[in-house]
Order: structure tokens, then sequence, then C-alpha cells
């Protein structure tokens, strides 16, 4: 069986690793955003398809039997090619997507809104302070933030000038719970702004204990049609 594995997260990293083991014929997909990625286990190729249609006749030339869309949740554009590459191929298709944050305890305390114009109208309302968790893409939706202390954690810096008054902070997660409050902590945070990407709460749990506001933009909606599964074990299992 050749699989293809449409990556850039810890869950498609995790199922690598597994089919590997296991074997399994599997090829990454990264997007190539990244200067740096976290590498999976076994081959890797980087860069778009071109399209529904280039990710078809790739699937073709490769002989690929089966695809898994592990792509991150706000990642909406690759997985609307991939259903339609795979529907137009008669390749089945699973999509792994990790369980978003809205069971959490303090979900009913979060200020849910829909999009990223919209998180910064209620971030704004809310403090002085703010902290954005939102990786760099979404960072130029907040450039108007000039009256507020800004902090902006992303893994590579913005391909933008930023505002004066903020503080980028290149760093890799995962970060774990006390790295999260003495951040918070040490830029006297009023305000966290994330997206429900789903995985470690340790950021979320931090803000519930220092009294941080959440702010929080909602998943955009699967892609109809499309089997799912919430881990890299039940995708395993799908596959085999
Ligand atoms: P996107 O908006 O859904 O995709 C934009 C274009 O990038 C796609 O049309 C495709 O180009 C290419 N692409 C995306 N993922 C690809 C992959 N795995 N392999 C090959 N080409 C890919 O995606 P995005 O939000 O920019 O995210 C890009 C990648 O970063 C994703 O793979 C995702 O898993 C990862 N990521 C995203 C986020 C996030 O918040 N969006 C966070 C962490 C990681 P063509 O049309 O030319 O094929």
């Amino acid at each position: 069986m050749n699989v293809l594995l449409l990556g850039g997260t810890a869950e498609a990293r995790e199922l690598a690793e597994l089919l590997e083991g296991r074997g399994v014929s599997v090829v990454t997909s990264l997007a190539g955003v990244t200067d740096r990625p976290q590498l999976p286990a076994g081959r890797v190729r980087v860069g778009g398809f071109g399209g529904a249609g280039g990710l078809a006749a790739y699937l073709g030339e490769q002989g690929i039997d089966a695809v898994v869309d592990a792509t991150h949740p706000f990642a909406t554009q690759i997985s609307t090619n991939a259903a339609a590459a795979c529907g137009q191929s008669g390749i089945r298709l699973l999509r792994l997507l990790r369980p978003g944050w809205a069971q959490h305890p303090n979900a009913a305390h979060w200020h849910w809104v829909s999009s990223m114009t919209e998180a910064k109208l209620v971030a704004e309302q809310l403090g002085q302070r703010i902290f954005l968790s939102i990786g760099r893409k979404g960072l130029a939706s907040f450039v108007g933030l000039t009256e507020r202390r800004v902090l902006a954690r992303v893994i590579e810096p913005p391909d933008f000038g930023v505002p004066d008054c903020w503080q980028v902070l290149c760093a890799r997660g995962p970060f774990d719970y006390g790295q999260e409050v003495a951040l918070l902590t040490t830029h006297r945070i009023e305000v966290l702004v994330t997206k429900d990407s789903g995985g470690s709460t340790s950021k979320l749990d931090a803000a519930a204990e220092l009294g941080v506001a959440v702010v929080i933009v909602r998943r955009p909606g699967s892609v109809k049609g499309v089997c799912q599964v919430g881990s890299a074990a039940e995708a395993l299992s799908w596959l085999v």
C-alpha cells in the first residue's frame, strides 16, 4: 500500500512513525512554509501540488492507494483540495483531525469568535497587554493593535514589519504549564488570543490560573463526506 500523508502536524509525524514501523510505504507532504520543519519518519516531499488538479496528477503518477489528510485544523485549502483530488481519482481519503478544546473545563468562560478580525476587536476591549498565540499567518489581522502591548509568539519571524509596541518571540512548542505561567507572568499578560487548534492545553490552563482572559477563534468547518478520526492510532486502524 502506498500512502500519501498530508502533514505539518504532530499527529502526522506520529502516524508516519507508526506506518514506518509496520513497513507501509508512506510519503509525508509538507507545504514548505517553515524553513526548519520538524521532519517525520520516512520519505518527505515539500511544496504545494498546484491545486486540486496538481494533487490528482501526483496521486496518479505516484500510484497512491490512500491519502491521510493530517494537516492542521485551520489549513482549510489543502483539505478542500485533498477531497476534490481523491474524489476525482477514486482514491480513499481519511481526515485525521485532533480534537479541539471545546470540552476544556474553562471553555464556557472563553470569548469564542469566528475570525481573526473579530478576535482583534474583542481582545482590545479586554485588556492592554495581549498575547497572540495564533501562528504567523494570522498576525496581519492584528497590526491595528498599536495602542496595546502585544507579545506575538511564532515559530519563525513574521514577513512584515510589526508595530513598535509589539514584541515577537520566536519559539517552537510544545510548552509546558510552568513555562506558560512564567511567560504570562513575566509579560503581565491580560488577554490570550489563540485558535481552537487542539493539543496541549498548557497555555489555557495557565491563563485560567492567572485570570487571563481568553479569546479563541472557532475552527473552520470540515469538508463534508470525508471519513474522520481523531488520533494517529485510529488512522492506523483505518489504513490497515
Ligand atoms: P492551506 O491554507 O490549507 O494551504 C495553502 C496551500 O499550501 C495549499 O493550497 C497547498 O498548495 C499548500 N499546502 C498546504 N499544506 C500542504 C501540505 N501538507 N503539502 C503540500 N502542500 C500543502 O494551509 P496553511 O494554513 O497555509 O498551512 C500550511 C501547512 O502548515 C499545512 O500543511 C498545515 O498542516 C501546517 N500548519 C498550519 C497551521 C495553521 O494554523 N494554518 C498551523 C500549524 C501547521 P497547492 O494548492 O499548490 O497544492
